[in-house]
């Protein structure tokens, strides 16, 4: 019996015991495909020489210092690479030690942003329905997934949502993609007005949605509308890129794509790639002067924030993405991805759409092609596409949300971005083996 309390306490996993390039290899000696990059995470596989001599060099050198009482080089060479690649008007780093406490903080942040400015009026946070940022109280009331926040209430933060923007599910058959993003933009403006916008903090989205939807990315110019209102009532936007980010869609940051810069960009996984947990969030100048001019702090911190060892890895696994140019290679295979993706379930009964960007792919699974039915929530599909996957050594990462209501199955790939198309070959004909 396992003295773990981790996920499942009626089931145990298997036993994870090595794991090199894409693969995971378990006690029995079972090799799995790491088609997830666990929850989109090992962005350059396992085992990569680089980043295990950068660990065990910092290890050396130093494993941790308070930042109450000094910086490091390895974090400040880390701040300063995160700012060289981010939208130009994020000027800032806070690092922390994974997504959820970096969502925390850019809430937190925002909030005490309007204080310094004098206007401590701003309460309210707007989220959109069927959104995760995260588990802990903040980042969960920040969310908008009914099922996962119900037992957790009432919540400790203020927080509306509005609907998100999903073309597959809520695009009428009448309506262009413009006029569906301008619609579902509209919306923010709907809650603004209902709550004041003189009293709303920021808005906060995914910008490709991760893990509650399955890859989805935004329609036309929906981003540029939500920023342009968000500026219109000097409201913050805050993006969470913690799946979405870090190359995964094919770009550093998924905003690039949108031609927007938020005022806060929260960031996590595949910064660190697996090998140290690491978030981080990306601050524009705007709100650091303010709390510089104002406090002169941040009121908010943790214990390992700037740890050495996860700076090391951020840094080893980013200059590893450079110097190998591997968001080409993210484009590249997205896109092969993406046409073996088509030919394998294009046709399939029981699949409803295919979408994603870069290696940040899903298949949504629905009872009926056409009418784009889910599922009943009785049938579990995506924890059987799991369970089938595994047998078959596949990890990829299925997920069963709320959609209006509606629960909705689909499985969410995430290669790390060293596979080639051989291993893409791999993954799709084992998917569609289990599917
Ligand atoms: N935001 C998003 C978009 C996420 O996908 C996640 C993790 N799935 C989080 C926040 C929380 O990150 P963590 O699990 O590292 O706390």
């Amino acid at each position: 019996m396992t003295r773990l309390m981790h996920r499942s306490l009626i089931t145990t996993p298997p036993v994870a015991v090595a794991a090199r390039g894409i693969e995971i290899i378990d006690a029995q000696g079972k090799a799995y495909i790491d088609a997830s990059g666990g929850a989109a995470v090992s962005c350059l596989g396992h085992g990569h020489p680089a980043v295990l001599e950068a660990l065990h060099k910092q290890l050396d050198q130093i494993a941790y210092a308070h930042t109450g009482f000094f910086t490091t080089e390895i974090a400040e060479r880390l701040g300063e690479r995160l700012i060289e690649g981010a939208p130009e008007g994020l000027e800032h780093v806070y690092l922390v030690s994974g997504g959820s406490e970096a969502v925390e903080a850019a809430l937190k942040m925002a909030r005490q942003y309007f204080v310094e400015i004098d206007q401590p009026q701003r309460r309210h946070i707007i989220g959109r329905r069927q959104s995760y940022h995260g588990n802990t109280l903040g980042a969960l009331a920040a969310g908008g997934n009914e099922w996962r926040r119900e037992q957790f209430r009432p919540l400790l933060t203020e927080t509306h949502h509005i609907d998100p923007c999903f073309s597959y599910r809520f695009q009428r058959e009448d309506e262009s993609e413009e006029d569906y993003a301008a619609r579902a933009a509209r919306s923010l403006e709907e809650k603004l007005t209902e709550l004041g916008p003189e009293t709303v903090i920021a808005f906060v989205a995914e910008t490709v949605v991760g893990a509650t939807a399955g890859a989805v990315p935004p329609v036309g110019d929906y981003f540029r509308r939500i920023r342009e209102i968000c500026d219109r009532h000097g409201v913050l936007l805050i993006l969470d890129e913690v799946m979405c980010g870090m190359g995964r869609t094919g770009t550093l940051h998924a905003c690039e794509q949108e031609g927007i810069v938020p005022d806060l960009m929260t960031i996590a996984k595949g910064l660190g790639g697996g090998y140290q947990p690491i978030g981080a969030v990306l601050v524009s100048g705007k709100i650091r002067d303010a709390l510089r001019a104002g406090s002169g702090f941040f009121q908010h911190g943790h214990t390992y924030m700037g740890h050495p060892m996860a700076a090391a890895a951020g840094l080893a696994v980013q200059e590893t993405i450079r110097q190998h140019g591997l968001l080409d290679n993210v484009r590249a295979m997205g896109a092969v991805l993406e046409e073996r993706l088509t030919a394998r379930f294009g046709n399939h009964h029981h699949v409803g759409d295919i979408r994603g960007r870069g290696l940040f792919r899903a298949i949504e699974l629905v009872e009926d092609r056409a009418s784009k039915r889910p599922f009943s929530t009785e049938r579990k599909i995506h924890a059987a596409i799991k369970r089938e996957a595994m047998a078959r050594g596949l990890m990829v990462y299925p997920m069963g949300g709320t959609i209006d209501g509606v629960r909705g199955d689909h499985v969410l790939l995430a290669p790390p971005f060293i596979v080639n198309e051989i291993d893409v070959d791999r993954i799709v004909s084992r998917l569609g083996d289990a599917v």
